[in-house]
């Protein structure tokens, strides 16, 4: 019998794994990827893992998309502050970059998933998938493996990750293990991901990177979301930074209508676009239309623009009149793509959705439902934007569970 049985050897699993060594329990860490623990871990921030956000709970809170209240309680007993103390107590210097990111200074992820390792050294590794949750009584004790093997426990955490990048291990088989133990799943969906759309457009322009973009998500007409920066057109529709962001906004895309709108002139206001269309025509007057765009507009985006504009592409640019520079102008600053479909979970970077958080105890994260059961990271219904937030989610439940494991020995 271990003190605490931690399901999913991930960023959260891990993490709680070593605050509960430290705090003297036992602890049997079950993890399924024959790769071993972390594999996730090992492929953040693009192999160099964006640990956390330097900010205090106020600035964090605003780019948590769901359930940012339920965090508050973990957040501040564990905030970014003491996740950096941590890392690098563990051996691990780190930096911030732009954006209040930080990595370690090795720039590798890999350092990242050694020292969590070493935090949890006291901890026995097993490998094997859970199966099914011990209940008797009500309590939770412990859980049975794929090889039958039988793990019991004074307390159980539920640190299996989500649904997104299942080849990692995330393969949302701890769902059903909290269904088990009576919780409700809140449906699970790919987050920070791709967008699909049918505008054959995308497709046409496939590859094509933009820069200094404004998106603006628009749902049945209301704007969601705003910012500037990069985007990407993809076989299948829309890709980048933006985008993945944006992603983040979609509730039900099946009921509503979404549509990624870019303002490519963000720095023009509709005025100076048109007159600089205008010197740019008569600079360029024996040129045609599409030949005029040279300097507005990137290489494979002319031929489609020309076509969304609905000018003839053999009209020389001397011939364009007002309304049609006028038309041109709210292309540039208007060009809408809608989307109808989230990109698939094998490339999405979280999961929204999981375990429903008003079943769960926000200063424990102990089970409402089930008594010895607790639950850390993207198991439950919390996600967020980029920038390191997700994995300070991780860090901060999982501390706040093993903390009360550590009490319940
Ligand atoms: C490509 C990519 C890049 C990312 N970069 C960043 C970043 O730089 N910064 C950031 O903050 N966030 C980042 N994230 C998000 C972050 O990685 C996750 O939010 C975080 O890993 C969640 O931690 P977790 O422990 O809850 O789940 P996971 O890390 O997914 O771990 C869950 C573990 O449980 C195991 N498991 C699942 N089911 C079972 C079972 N039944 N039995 C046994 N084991 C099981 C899995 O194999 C897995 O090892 C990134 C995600 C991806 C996909």
């Amino acid at each position: 019998m271990t003190d605490l049985l931690v399901i999913g050897g991930g960023a959260a699993g891990l993490m709680a794994a070593g605050a509960a060594c430290a705090r003297g329990l036992t602890v049997t860490v079950l993890e399924h990827n024959p790769k071993g623990p972390g594999q996730k871990l090992l492929i953040t921030g693009k192999g160099r893992c964006n640990v956390t956000s330097d900010s205090d709970v106020r600035e964090f809170l605003p780019y948590v998309r769901h359930n940012g209240r339920f965090l508050y309680s973990s957040l501040y007993a564990f905030p970014p502050a003491a996740a950096m103390e941590l890392f690098e107590s563990l051996g691990v210097p780190l930096k911030t970059e732009r954006g209040r990111r930080v990595f370690p200074q090795s720039d590798r992820a890999a350092d990242v998933l050694a020292a969590l390792r070493d935090y949890a050294h006291d901890a026995e590794f097993v490998r094997g998938s859970a199966k099914k949750l011990i209940i008797e009584d009500g309590v939770c004790k412990g859980a049975v493996t794929d090889r039958g093997e039988t793990l019991r426990a004074n307390s159980t955490l539920l640190a299996t990750g989500g649904i997104s990048y299942p080849a990692t291990g995330s393969d949302g088989s701890g769902y059903k293990l909290a269904r088990q133990a009576g919780h409700t799943i809140v449906t699970p969906q790919p987050s920070l991901c791709s967008l699909v759309s049918p505008d054959p457009a995308c497709c046409r322009m496939m590859g094509l990177s933009l820069r200094n973009v404004r998106l603006t998500l628009l749902c049945d007409g209301k704007p969601l979301f705003s910012e500037q920066g990069e985007a990407l057109f993809t076989h299948f529709g829309l890709s980048g930074p933006l985008v993945l962001s944006a992603s983040t906004y979609i509730e039900d895309i099946a009921k509503h209508e979404y549509v990624c709108e870019f303002d490519l002139k963000p720095s023009l206001d509709e005025k100076t676009l048109y007159d600089r269309l205008t010197r740019d025509f008569a600079a360029l007057g024996s040129h045609s239309a599409q030949g005029a765009l040279a300097k507005l507009l990137p290489n494979s985006m002319r031929p489609v623009a020309v076509e969304k504009w609905g000018v003839d592409p053999a009209a020389k640019a001397a011939q364009i009149t007002r309304e049609q520079k006028q038309a041109l102008v709210n292309l540039c600053k208007h060009w809408s793509v809608r989307v109808t479909a989230l990109g698939d979970k094998e490339h999405a970077v979280i999961t929204a959705g999981g375990v429903d958080v008003r079943e769960v105890d926000p200063k424990t994260m102990a089970s409402k439902r089930c008594e010895g059961l607790y639950f850390a990271g993207e198991i439950l219904d919390v996600d967020a934007r980029t920038g390191g937030y997700n994995l300070q989610i991780a860090w901060a439940t999982a501390q706040a569970a093993a903390k009360a494991a550590a009490g319940c020995k």
